[in-house]
């Protein structure tokens, strides 16, 4: 199948239950005695803007905090069937600045292109700081960014901002058929060189974070499609933007993390979308992701959630 056989996803967005953007009063689910209760809220003012992959925008009080901003989605043959490990990085820098704006924050999962090749131009043209691993803060050293604008994590950090809260959630890296994955490894020393190509980028393990905005709402962002359920247990995120994983080998993905997150009110899918065509395309669905099963599966775990499929760069309110 080439690109232009690929079903195109359709520029609207689907609902089940609300309305986009309205508050979202979730009396009971149909799951019974497991079920969390459920608080009713006013909607935030946080906008929540999808960048494509596992990158978010987050705009409230004139503060903006990026997720995985990758934006230049340049091309790898990864999805034409002639994935090319040694394609050199490049970054669109007019196209970033104008969807990233004035960040204070960068939040990074892991260190693969898809999430970080981005960032280095993001934090030279701007004053944010990044939270990510060990393997994150020696890379970006190698790109040249000074140490005091890097903040290394682990899971498990609480960290205040003033005005907002992030947890870091110690996460694991999705995983092929064969139950493994590109370039897995971490740093604990810089390279020996600025990176050149996505194969000098190593995944150096995956975090998620759980962003909480003043008193609400808390957004459970994955960079990856698996986690570790007994980190993520007990976190109760009002939205879940939860990776579409790509095989089954993890066991049983989608009913485990809805129950280690409570059924969170809302799910939003993403990591489904062809990431190396252009942004103003809209989303494409990489043929290869089941999103209806996904779907399906969010239904039968968690009846009362709703699942918002996302559009590019269309502002949410949770
Ligand atoms: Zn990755």
């Amino acid at each position: 199948m080439n690109d232009e056989q690929r079903p195109r996803f359709a520029r609207r967005l689907l609902f089940r239950g609300a309305a986009a953007g309205a508050a979202v009063p979730v009396l009971s689910t149909a799951s019974g005695a497991a079920a969390a209760p459920r608080r009713t809220r006013k909607v935030s003012g946080a906008e929540f803007r999808w960048l494509g992959t596992t990158g978010w925008r987050i705009d409230f009080d004139g503060r903006t905090v990026l997720s995985d901003p990758y934006l230049t989605r340049f091309e790898t043959g990864l999805f034409t069937g002639s994935f090319n490990a040694r394609t050199k990085l490049e970054t669109n820098e007019e196209l970033v600045t104008r969807h990233t704006g004035r960040p204070e924050l960068v939040l990074v999962s892991h260190s693969h292109w898809d999430h970080i090749s981005d960032v280095p131009f993001i934090v030279r043209s701007t004053d944010a700081r990044v939270v990510g691993t060990e393997t994150t803060y020696h890379l970006l050293r190698a790109f040249g960014i000074d140490p005091s604008r890097l903040i290394v994590v682990k899971g498990g950090e609480v960290l205040d901002f003033g005005g907002y809260v992030v947890e870091v959630v110690a996460g694991r890296h999705s995983r092929n058929k064969a139950q493994g994955y590109f370039a897995p490894g971490t740093l604990h020393t810089p390279p020996s060189g600025r990176p050149e190509t996505i194969s000098d980028l190593p995944e150096g393990d995956t975090l998620a974070f759980q962003v909480t905005v003043g008193d609400g709402p808390s957004a459970f962002l994955m960079g990856a499609s698996d986690f570790s359920e007994r980190d993520a247990e007990g976190l109760r995120p009002d939205v879940a933007m939860v990776a579409v994983p790509s095989s089954t080998s993890t066991h049983r993905y989608v009913p485990r993390l809805l129950a280690a997150l409570g059924r969170p009110a809302t799910v939003v899918p993403v990591h489904w979308d062809v990431f190396e065509t252009p942004l103003k395309d809209g989303p494409r669905q990489d043929p290869t992701m089941d999103l209806d099963g996904f779907q399906a599966q969010v239904r039968a775990a968690a009846p009362g959630t709703r699942i918002l499929l996302p559009d590019y760069l269309a502002p949410y309110r949770f």
